[in-house]
Parts: C-alpha cells; structure tokens; sequence
C-alpha cells in the first residue's frame, strides 16, 4: 500500500466506526477525521448561546463562521477540540448534543458551509475520514468505503456504557429512544441522509469484536488497493 489512501467509513450512532477508525489508523499510520464533531461544535455553540437549533439561518451562520481547533493531549494523544479557545471535547458528547444534533445537522445550508472544508482535509490522503455521508456526498472518489452497521439495541447498549463512563446521568432507555430518533432523522433528511454508497463494503457488526471487525476491514482494504 505505497500510496496515501483516503478510506470512508460511515454508518449509524454507535456502530464502531470510530473504533475501527483509530485501530486502522494506528496500522496505517493515518490521520482520522471525525466529521460529526463539526456539527456537535455547531449543536453546542447554539445550546451555549440561547439559540434555536431549528433556526436553519443562524445555524448555517455559525457553521460558515466555525472557529475550531484540534490539538493532540500530550498525555493521551487523543485528539482535544477547542472552541473559542476552550476544551469543549467533553461537552460535544453531552446528551443534550446528542438530542440536537440531527436536527443541525439536516439544515442543507449547515452540510453545505461545512462541506469544504471536510474535503479539502480529506484530499490530503493518508486519512480515515468517518461520518454518514463521506462516501457519498463528501469524497465519493474515496479509495475506500466502508459502511458499519448494528441493532439499534446494541448500538443503544454501547452508548449507555460509553455516556455512563464519561460521568453522564442517563438511562438504558432515554439513550435508546434518543438513538431511534436520531437513526430516523439521519435517514429521513432530504441532503445527503445516511445511507450506504453503492461501492461500500457494508459490515454489520453485531456479536463481532473490534478485531475481528479490523481484520475483515484489513482484508477489503487490501483486495481494493492491490
Ligand atoms: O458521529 P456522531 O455521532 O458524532 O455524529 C453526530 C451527528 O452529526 C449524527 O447523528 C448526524 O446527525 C451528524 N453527522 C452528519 N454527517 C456526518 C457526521 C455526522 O450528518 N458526516
């Protein structure tokens, strides 16, 4: 594999795309690009303000003037997101962004002031670009596309565990409930809902560990890159 691939992996809440991502990145020596912490920033700057999400005009505003900033944390070398410089990584997975987030995220005029700036970072290569609609909409001539999916239940579960560890207050169901619309909204939107591009590799991953998912993945890479 001598050049620098883009690789898409794109899929529903919770379906282990960002697991897959990091663990392909760390054998390939990539860079990852989670696309949804773009739209949360946008979520969270609207909450923060007073503003109303449904607002397609302002939130297309505070998209285009997007003010976001990625740092590496020395300790972890996990990757820190600062708004108006300060730490908000934490924040952008509060539940109240996760109960907002769809709704931002299906203004065209948001997906449209943030599309650039998604493909001008993936065209670099050497990149996992992770979202719903990368490889149909935002790179489609990505190298490779990967599209994971999983039972609303297991997605719900893995949510819950994942929220409870980071000190948030919720329940089994409220996540549950909150995942259904959310899967809904994404793939009911009229611009660029969440659906897999007809050259994806589509994996479900149920009952699948993160490396056997790695090693099936692997595999497609491969095959498709010879
Ligand atoms: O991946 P994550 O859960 O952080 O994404 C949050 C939300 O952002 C998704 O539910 C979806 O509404 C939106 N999103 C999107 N397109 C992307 C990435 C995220 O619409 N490429």
């Amino acid at each position: 594999m001598g050049r620098p691939l883009i690789i898409a992996i794109d899929g529903p809440a919770a379906s282990g795309k960002t697991t897959l991502a990091r663990r392909l990145a760390q054998e390939l020596n990539y860079l990852v690009f989670d696309t949804g912490i773009l739209y949360r920033a946008v979520t969270w700057l609207a909450l923060t303000r007073g503003e109303d999400p449904q607002d397609e005009t302002r939130m297309t505003q505070l998209a285009r003037a997007l003010d976001i900033n990625l740092h590496p944390d020395p300790q972890t070398g996990e990757t820190r997101i600062y708004l108006q410089g300060r730490d908000v990584s934490q924040e952008l997975h509060s539940p109240q962004v996760d109960a907002w987030v769809s709704v931002v995220a299906a203004h065209p005029g948001v997906r449209m002031a943030l599309k650039d700036v998604q493909r001008r970072l993936a065209l670099r290569g050497g990149i996992i670009v992770v979202g719903r609609d990368i490889g149909t909409v935002i790179v489609p001539e990505a190298d490779v596309k990967i599209y994971l999916d999983a039972s609303l239940e297991e997605r719900a579960r893995r949510r819950y565990e994942e929220a409870r560890s980071r000190g948030h207050q919720v329940s089994f169901q409220q996540v549950l409930e909150d995942m259904r619309r959310r899967d809904m909204l994404d793939s009911s939107r009229d611009t660029a809902p969440l659906r897999p591009a007809k050259d994806a590799f589509i994996l479900k991953t149920n009952g699948l560990t993160p490396e056997e998912v790695f090693e099936r993945v692997m595999a497609v890479i491969r095959e498709r890159t010879l």
